[in-house]
């Protein structure tokens, strides 16, 4: 159902920062109803863990790999006992795995010495644990913990830009300018859906605006 008038959402030709986002949430909406997180998991610290691992990565090579990480550290204090070298060895096709089993180990010996073992739910917390951003910190909160959250990355980075919702490249000021234009209750679906249109649809080298749902909607139609 539209969210206002009604012309559907595709068609409507919005003038401003915060039209144009009603009418991303809502078309990216029709368009992907449900967005399930990519990364497999079972729990927030899975989701913790997959996320750190994501990073330069591709969601399949992650995937790949954690089901032997969760069955050797299957929780936090597991992982932050864990052997750098084992650790590597079994991250060690997702990339940079000495940084990452570094981030692993710190995040897992800070939730089990800070937080009694238990993945903290909220932005100031999380971003204390090493090689947790917000980015990560927001997919936690958006998918995990049921906490309105945007989780900014590359493509919500040049997405966002294309099609009028912000005029920065600072994904903290990305987030907080989304923030205004999404309804509140889509904020961290709407981000995975412009993820998934980023990596599909209006990829960084070649855009497919022909045939786009958000064509009507973007400032940088057809300029590609
Ligand atoms: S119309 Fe083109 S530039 Fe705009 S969102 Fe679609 S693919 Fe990207």
């Amino acid at each position: 159902m539209a969210l206002t008038g009604d012309t559907p959402a595709r068609e409507r030709r919005p003038r401003s920062p915060r039209g144009r986002g009603r009418v991303v949430a809502e078309v990216l909406a029709e368009e992907r109803p449900v967005v399930p997180v990519p990364l497999d998991h079972r729990n927030e610290f899975e989701l913790l863990a997959a996320t750190i691992l994501s990073a330069q990565c591709t969601d399949v090579m992650v995937n790949s790999v954690t089901p032997a990480l969760f069955d050797r550290y299957p929780t936090p204090a597991a992982l932050a006992a864990a052997d750098p070298d084992e650790l590597e060895a079994i991250i060690r096709p997702t990339g940079f795995f000495r940084s990452k089993a570094r981030s692993l180990i710190g995040m897992a010996t800070a939730v089990e010495q800070r937080f009694g073992g238990q993945v903290p739910s909220t932005m100031e917390d999380l971003v204390t644990l090493p090689g947790v951003g917000r980015k990560t910190a927001s997919v936690l909160l958006g998918h995990w913990f049921d906490t309105p959250a945007i989780a900014v990355d590359t493509h919500v980075l040049r997405l966002s830009k294309r099609l009028g919702l912000t005029d920065s490249d600072d994904p903290v000021q990305v987030e907080a300018d989304l923030k205004k234009v999404w309804p509140r209750d889509m904020w961290a679906d709407t981000g995975l859906r412009l993820i998934m249109h980023g990596r599909q649809v209006c990829t960084a080298r070649r855009p497919k605006c022909d045939g786009c749902p958000l064509w009507n909607a973007c400032v940088s139609r057809g300029t590609f």
